[in-house]
């Protein structure tokens, strides 16, 4: 080809254009990652894990129905040891991550990088919270063994007919407002549990969280928290039943000493602090 000819002259033409678009390309390139959001995929979220675990492992599947299967074996001996009490047993069950799953919930603000309270309201009055592999068979056990069960829950008072209408959906025993007793100013539970007491003897209590058993555990420090398990050695298993939870709880907030709305600097810091005099115990 002619190096005067017109096709030439356009393609030396198209060559010189895009050698001059290069450094367009890279600087926009590097301007389109800087202006990415930055929660558009969590990687660097401390939840991630403990979130995908709970969501997606059979492993959790396991935990529940193993936990529930010998909570309703213990379930029979507590009941026989009762025999001589002037009251009526109860079961008193947590709600939340102990009889309905809320990992939808939990993923929906883990992937969009949000946090509790985003979408709470809106899922408890969807009322399609599932419930955990296990749970519905054991709370109809003790129905079939006039065991009336109270759910002492933090779900909020107001969205109380949708937590009735999702619970009732799945097939639970007592589902109505005498036997759900929902947060209305304090998440405390000890008032709601000294309630069922007038009446009721506790024979048997599940949760996930430690509070969920004892207000010894109410706002407690780690150490606390740790002790008081201990001490409570023959009540898990037996009168306690307790659920995994990885994702939230007293055992989080503990870490924080309680105080809500941490930057992530500081809380990074907290975790390196915790971690850091954890290992200490061990010299390798
Ligand atoms: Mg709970």
């Amino acid at each position: 080809m002619r190096p005067d000819s017109p096709v030439f002259l356009y393609f030396d033409a198209m060559k010189q254009w895009s050698k001059s678009l290069i450094p367009v390309l890279i600087i926009g390139l590097i301007s389109f990652k800087s202006t990415k959001p930055e929660n558009e995929f969590p990687g660097n979220d401390n939840r991630l894990f403990a979130t995908a675990w709970f969501a997606l492992s059979a492993e959790k599947a396991a935990c529940y129905l193993q936990t529930y299967q010998l909570a309703g074996l213990q379930l029979e001996n507590n009941i026989k040891s009762l025999e001589n009490s002037k009251k009526m047993p109860a079961i008193v069950t947590d709600l939340d991550e102990t009889a309905l799953d809320n990992s939808a919930w939990s993923i929906k603000v883990l992937l969009e990088g949000k946090d509790y309270p985003a979408y709470w309201s809106e899922w408890e009055m969807a009322g399609k919270a599932p419930a955990f592999p296990g749970a519905i068979d054991f709370f109809l056990k003790a129905k079939s063994l006039n065991v009336p069960v109270f759910y002492i829950s933090n779900r909020s008072a107001k969205n109380l007919n949708s937590t009735i209408r999702n619970l009732k959906a799945l097939g639970f025993p007592n589902a109505d407002s005498s036997h759900i007793l929902l947060k209305t100013k304090t998440s405390n539970k000890i008032e709601r549990r000294i309630q069922v007491l007038k009446n009721h003897e506790i024979i048997m209590l599940l949760g996930d969280n430690l509070a969920d058993f004892d207000g010894v555990w109410e706002e407690a420090e780690t150490e606390k928290r740790l002790a008081a398990v201990t001490d409570n050695s023959k009540n898990w298993g037996r009168k306690f039943i307790i659920f995994p939870n990885p994702m939230y709880g007293g055992w989080k907030e503990s870490v924080f000493k309680y105080k809500r709305n941490l930057i992530k600097a500081q809380s990074d810091s907290v975790w390196k602090l915790h971690l850091g005099n954890y290992l200490k115990q061990y010299s390798f």
